[in-house]
């Protein structure tokens, strides 16, 4: 990872919000801005100093994994530690993830200023270090190619695998199990496999109801390595599909073709949504394609950019995201199928290879 860079970017970004330093406490920011992968601490980014904040549990791990850091020893009383964090500097806009930190430690923050007369103030900050994520180096998107290449390679053995007669559940821990043993880390969200009229649930919980041929079965896994996770999505019918199925299917398909033959770099995240909606609704089902056309994906599944009917994220090389459309009719079920994108040289480029057919 490129650290230096990360950090210049996004020194620009908050002398550009006019704010002299920021308090990260998002987890995935935190681990972004300085590589420490510890469940809890703070970074502190003034335009001289990078101070990460942690506890006893993980000194010597913030030490290691952190070097460009200032290590600073903080317990759970806020109150013993925050202004000795603040030191001697002289800050006036102090930045704060608005979008993470919770109200009882904004209050506590602000009582602690109070207290000592600082002049100190809080100041809002949100999607600034998520915008810096959403356009990723080539070393992130290599780590999210193995990732996905992992889930292409499940998705092949689904299709050897499953029968009518399993259950969703079992299904599902057939898959997290393949998932595990080719080396993905654990997964980064809980695997669906809904089937019948489950599936026009969009996120469905796998259940014990029984897989029958001729249904609609919704599977959407992904993996995880270095932290970096994938997310797909296939639609399979065990037996003859049904001419709904049938009509549903190849609507979604060429909704999902149709985008990411024109989707490229500048066009703005609705931009990119209406290209696959136009499809869906000529078809007669305007109503069944109730989510958005795609998510970025990176440390977290769901990111910047994003790709919806009011997204105003402009899509840049380097971003990586979903293509998802999908049709869902209560009571039959839905298809949705899920392929992840990357803009390289102004032109998108799909990731994944799973089969369509
Ligand atoms: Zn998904
Ligand atoms: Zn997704």
């Amino acid at each position: 990872m490129n650290l230096t860079n990360r950090l210049n970017k996004l020194r620009e970004g908050l002398a550009g919000k006019e704010v002299d330093a920021i308090l990260i406490s998002q987890p995935k920011n935190r681990h972004y801005l300085s590589g420490f992968d510890g469940s809890a601490g703070y970074l502190l980014i003034t335009p001289q100093k990078t101070i990460l904040a942690t506890d006893f549990r993980y000194i010597e791990q913030a030490k290691i994994q952190a070097p460009e850091y200032d290590i600073f020893h903080i317990t759970n009383e806020i109150a013993d530690w925050f202004s000795r964090l603040l030191g001697e500097s002289d800050l006036k806009k102090l930045g704060f993830e608005a979008g993470h930190m919770t109200f009882a430690l904004y209050k506590q923050l602000t009582d602690i200023l109070n207290g000592m007369k600082s002049r100190l103030r809080l100041v809002s900050i949100e999607g600034l270090v998520e915008s810096l994520r959403a356009v990723k180096e080539p070393e992130e998107i290599e780590f999210i190619t193995r990732a996905v290449e992992i889930t292409d390679s499940a998705f092949e053995y689904i299709e050897g695998m499953l029968q009518t007669g399993m259950s969703e559940r079992e299904v599902a821990w057939e898959i997290e199990k393949f998932l595990r043993e080719k080396g993905s880390q654990p997964l980064p969200f809980d695997i669906i496999v809904a089937s019948g009229p489950n599936a026009a649930l969009p996120h469905a919980k796998p259940s014990e109801r029984v897989i029958q041929a001729g249904e609609p079965v919704i599977i959407d896994i992904g993996a995880r390595i270095n932290e970096y996770t994938s997310d797909m999505t296939r639609t399979f019918c065990l037996g003859d599909p049904d001419d709904t199925f049938k009509k549903v299917y190849d609507t979604v398909l060429g909704a999902q073709l149709s985008a990411l033959a024109i989707i490229k770099e500048g066009m703005s995240g609705s931009e990119a949504d209406s290209l696959a909606r136009t499809v869906v609704e000529e078809a007669g089902y305007k109503k069944a394609f109730g989510h958005g056309l795609g998510h970025g994906v990176g440390l977290a599944t769901h990111e910047m950019p994003r790709l919806g009917p009011n997204s105003t994220d402009k899509l840049a090389s380097g971003m990586v995201f979903t293509i998802e459309p999908g049709i869902y009719l209560p009571g039959w079920g839905g298809v949705r199928i899920e392929d992840m994108a990357v803009i390289q040289d102004g032109k998108v480029k799909v990731i994944s290879k799973a089969s369509k057919s």
